[in-house]
């Protein structure tokens, strides 16, 4: 049981092995998982996005999306079911030129000025695949050979941390399978085994094992126990902290017909679509390869550097 100790003096908070290398990856932003990245990192995170373009299926759609999505949307996702306690939602003064101005001057006099904030329409995007499935559903009957999409997207997810593979701003890219259940149980196979290849080009070590997601209270144990039972969720684990559990640096998922009934995706027939999507954790992986090969890119193995061509 996870008791609370009263009337001891809180302790620092234990130092995390990756932390020697934050003031190669990042820059503080005064807030915590909300960081400027150096160029270092940069370029590390960007020849990861284009070796994941390198291995992108033929016939696959892009798109690239804001870091808002409709707050519509997410609530038909059934994202406040799951993942409540994740969600950002924007909000802003709203209203004629005196209010808006009476709003913003309470901050001068060290008032209060958030009090008068109202909630806006958008909420910022949790998942890069969450904005395709309702652009496919509008275009009609999913057609046979299915879609595949490859999408990425600036993440927001409200879990502060001090550690660096946490982040509450993150970047998340994703190849997307829409079709039947025969198609995207192929594609996430697939997938397993090119994303298994490209950790392996990168040096990393790692595992691939059953997951669930972090479904929010009581009722969110059981569904996450039940997406484990069904094997719904794979993730790739690199080990970061010596034996400590891995940190999830890809994820493979499939949702069965969840997205289909939820957007009115449909076969020609009238079945709702499965949809599957295969996730890379771009900063994740990054702050993996650092903490793999070191604070010096030109240190990494020559193996690595090539596949990243850097
Ligand atoms: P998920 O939808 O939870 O499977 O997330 C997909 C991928 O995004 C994960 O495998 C991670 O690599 C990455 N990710 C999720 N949450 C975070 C976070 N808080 N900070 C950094 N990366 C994250
Ligand atoms: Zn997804």
């Amino acid at each position: 049981m996870n008791m609370k100790v009263m009337n001891v003096p809180a302790s620092p908070p234990a130092a995390d092995p990756l932390d020697t290398l934050f003031d190669t990856l990042f820059r503080p932003m005064n807030a915590l998982g909300v960081y400027g990245r150096t160029g270092a990192y940069e370029s590390v995170v960007e020849a990861l996005a284009a070796l994941i373009s390198s291995k992108r299926e033929t016939g696959t759609e892009v798109f690239r999306f804001p870091p808002v999505m409709s707050r519509a949307h997410l609530e038909r996702h059934g994202y406040l079911k799951s993942f409540p306690n994740l969600l950002g939602c924007v909000s802003c003064l709203d209203g004629g030129e005196a209010e808006i101005r009476a709003s913003a001057d309470k901050h001068l006099g060290g008032g209060d000025w958030t009090a008068d904030l109202q909630t806006a329409d958008l909420v910022l995007t949790p998942a890069a695949c969450y904005p395709v499935y309702p652009i496919a559903a509008a275009r009609g009957a999913v057609p046979g050979e299915g879609y595949r999409f490859d999408v990425a997207c600036d993440c927001f997810r409200r879990e502060p941390s001090r550690n660096l593979d946490r982040l509450q701003s993150f970047r998340m890219r994703e190849y997307v399978c829409i079709g039947t259940p025969e198609q995207v149980s192929a594609f996430r196979e697939r997938w397993i085994v090119k994303a298994t290849a490209l950790a392996d080009e990168l040096g990393l070590t790692y595992t691939v094992e059953t997951a669930s997601d972090p479904f929010f209270g009581r009722v969110g144990q059981i569904m996450a126990f039940s997406q484990l039972e069904a094997a719904l969720k794979f993730e790739l684990l690199v080990p970061l902290r010596g034996a400590a559990a891995g940190t999830a640096c890809m994820s493979f998922n499939y949702h069965r017909e969840h997205f289909g009934t939820t957007w009115d995706l449909r076969h020609e027939d009238g079945e709702p679509a499965h949809t599957g999507c295969v996730a890379f954790g771009m900063d994740r992986l990054a702050v993996a390869l650092f903490a793999t090969h070191g604070a010096e890119i030109a240190d990494w193995p020559e193996s690595v550097r090539s596949a990243l061509r850097l």
